[in-house]
């Protein structure tokens, strides 16, 4: 049997192989940043990381996390109800609930998690799950744990959005479910307009904000803040730790007070899994505190953005039009979006093509993703770089040059 599944293995390894779907990982010889060290020794500027904030090695989160490790230990080894909470994962949920605007929150060992763990202990088979076709496979996942009637509605489509609500209308709980940002485009979900929905047809709405938290609205509490639902009676957000707030690991759920304690007791990956290390929740909190003292990071990075994508569409790319700090670069074309991500290698920028089935067939990309830490000079340089490769292959006339 045994071999059998290991002749199985490989055999599946070389089709994905020859359809060129197979995942090659590049090594890292530097800590995660703008500028990194590959292990070829090659110095590359990083356009490919969920750094927004540029916290993942700045030396302020660096000292919180070794003024924790001395204060707090490295590992709780016990879950959270047996040895496994200290007074900082309280004090860092309660900082968690206040920034978002909620009752309370609970932490996960990653959104993962979070979203594996929220819909199993309140749905049933006499619920309603109701989710757009796009959502991260985390949520997909969660739902599919549930005995609830699952409803998937098109990508962003309103109209399609309410005749589920109104379908799953004899449903004893129904929830909206969608990501706040969708990754591979940068758009966002309305939620003003779904909140409004929800709220019509008596529906919670639970939102993944991990593209968001950190960065996304005035002050960067995220799409909730962009579309003025915060504090909605009805919210349920998850998140993630492991992109813009430090990029360590760790997730959560934010939302109504009962919610959260009924989780504390049934949520099965919060209850079977292990605690947070303390050094990631001493320096998350410190994060916290950070962020809501100022917004000059996020600040950056919303500067940044706009002057890569008005850079991009100067020199002639088809950008999808928006302001977040993912700017898919629309080439069509895979074997285009991958060669491409290359030969920008050469010239010192780290970036990776998207193709099928990442992105639907025909809408092949490469996905930038820009960061409070990255320099004019960084992303002036990077504009250069695109525009020089661009022309190599023919993307774009030559006639455009940077103006910068
Ligand atoms: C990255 C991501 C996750 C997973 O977060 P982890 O903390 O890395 O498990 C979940 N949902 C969305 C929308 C994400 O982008």
């Amino acid at each position: 049997m045994a071999t059998a599944l290991i002749e199985w293995a490989k055999k599946q390894l070389q089709e994905i192989e020859a359809s060129g779907l197979y995942k090659h990982e590049r090594l890292i010889d530097s800590a995660q940043g703008v500028e990194i060290t590959l292990k070829d020794g090659r110095k590359v500027i990083n356009f490919c990381a969920n750094n927004y904030l540029g916290l993942a090695a700045h030396p302020r989160v660096v000292a919180a996390a070794r003024a924790a490790l001395d204060r707090w230990g490295y590992g709780m080894a016990s879950v959270r109800f047996i040895c496994g909470t200290q007074s900082i994962h309280k004090e860092l949920e309660q900082a968690i609930a206040d920034f978002l605007h909620c009752e309370d929150s609970i932490l996960y060992a990653a959104c993962f998690d979070a979203n594996g763990g929220v819909f199993e202990p309140f749905f049933g088979p006499e619920d309603a799950i109701i989710s757009d076709e796009l959502n991260h496979a985390s949520l997909i996942d969660g739902i599919r744990l549930t005995k609830a009637r699952r409803f998937v509605y098109k990508h962003l489509d309103l109209a399609d959005l309410e005749a589920k609500l109104a379908e799953a209308q004899s449903a004893r709980f129904r929830v909206v479910v969608t990501d706040g940002v969708f990754s591979m485009d940068g758009d966002y979900a309305p939620l003003d307009k779904i909140l409004e929905l929800t709220q019509r047809y008596d529906a919670l709405l639970l939102v993944d904000d991990s593209h968001a938290t950190g960065f996304v609205g005035a002050t960067g509490r995220g799409t909730p803040e962009k579309f003025g639902i915060m504090g909605a009676p009805n919210l349920l957000l998850t998140g993630t730790l492991g992109k813009a707030l430090g990029g360590a690991m760790g997730g959560y759920v934010a939302g109504p007070a009962p919610l959260i304690t009924l989780l504390r007791q049934r949520s099965r990956p919060y209850l079977f899994s292990n605690s947070l290390s303390p050094v990631v929740v001493a320096t998350t909190r410190e994060i916290f505190s950070w962020l809501s003292e100022t917004t000059e990071l996020r600040d950056r990075l919303a500067a940044n953005t706009q002057r890569f994508r008005q850079g991009m569409s100067e020199v002639g790319f088809d950008i999808r039009p928006g302001d977040h700090p993912i700017v898919p670069i629309m080439l069509y074309d895979a074997v285009l979006a991958h060669k491409m991500a290359d030969a920008l290698l050469q010239e010192g920028i780290y970036v990776i093509g998207f193709s099928y089935p990442v992105v639907p067939r025909g809408q092949a990309r490469i996905r930038v993703q820009l960061s409070a830490a990255h320099t004019t000079e960084h992303i002036d340089y990077a504009i250069k770089a695109f525009a020089k490769v661009g022309q190599d292959l023919g993307i774009i006339s030559s006639a455009a040059s940077p103006v910068r």
